[in-house]
């Protein structure tokens, strides 16, 4: 999969994208991640990304002239987005943000079936609606019902639980086919886990999960999902 992010602070993405499970998977080139600058498609001398809402009110608004040909540059594999892999078809365009649809375990298996994503990532007070009224965007997403400074960790957070869904980023030991939410637990949560030592303080492992027997621990455990 290759995920495109157009976003006004690439730095940001160090790090969570670079180490551990994701940073494999990129070693592995189960996954291509570009991170690109908005600012390169700035309006004038100043690169000017946003601007005053019409209508007034406080803050600034992103402006359709600078991210819409962001998009239409990933969109087309233009020079300055290509990356060190080719476009994989055309991407799915998501726009992060608090007034889209909240991010479920379903929508991020739905996701992990995409070849290619595109995710935007608001500041400021958001991005101009024209860029989602004139069809640049496929998706509006929300990590939460809670507002963050800018749409880069709801980036992170997307691109964190898609990639765990890729065949081959999880190592057997992680699998992620009976996981809170999953379909095999019928979208619940998880039952809980124990390891060693056997007693810690007063606090016991429970006698069923010492006992080897298979059955009884199934039935625990479909007892203890939630
Ligand atoms: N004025 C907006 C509102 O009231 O809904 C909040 C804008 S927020 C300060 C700036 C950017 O952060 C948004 O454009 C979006 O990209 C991102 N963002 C903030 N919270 C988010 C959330 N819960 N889910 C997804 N994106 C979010």
């Amino acid at each position: 999969m290759r995920i495109d992010v157009l976003t006004l602070f690439p730095a940001m993405f160090q790090g969570p994208l670079t180490e551990s499970i994701l940073g494999r998977a990129r070693e592995q080139k189960l996954l291509a991640i570009h991170c690109h600058d908005l600012r390169q498609w700035g309006i004038g001398r100043y690169k000017q990304i946003d601007d005053r809402p019409y209508g007034g009110g406080a803050g600034m608004v992103m402006r359709v002239d600078a991210v819409v040909p962001a998009v239409e540059a990933v969109m087309q594999g233009d020079r300055r987005v290509r990356g060190n892999q080719r476009n994989q078809g055309h991407p799915w365009k998501i726009l992060l943000t608090p007034r889209g649809k909240r991010l479920t375990q379903t929508t991020v298996e739905r996701l992990a079936k995409k070849k290619h994503l595109l995710l935007v990532c608001g500041h400021y007070e958001g991005v101009d609606q024209r860029v989602v009224d004139g069809g640049w965007i496929d998706e509006e997403l929300s990590i939460g019902d809670y507002v963050l400074t800018g749409g880069e960790l709801p980036a992170m957070v997307l691109i964190d639980a898609v990639a765990r869904q890729i065949p081959g980023v999880l190592g057997k030991e992680e699998s992620a086919a009976e996981e809170s939410f999953s379909k095999s637990l019928k979208r619940k949560r998880e039952y809980p886990h124990y390891t060693r030592p056997e007693v810690f303080r007063d606090l016991r492992v429970p006698d069923v999960l010492l006992g080897g027997h298979h059955k009884k621990i199934e039935e625990w455990r479909k007892k203890r999902t939630a």
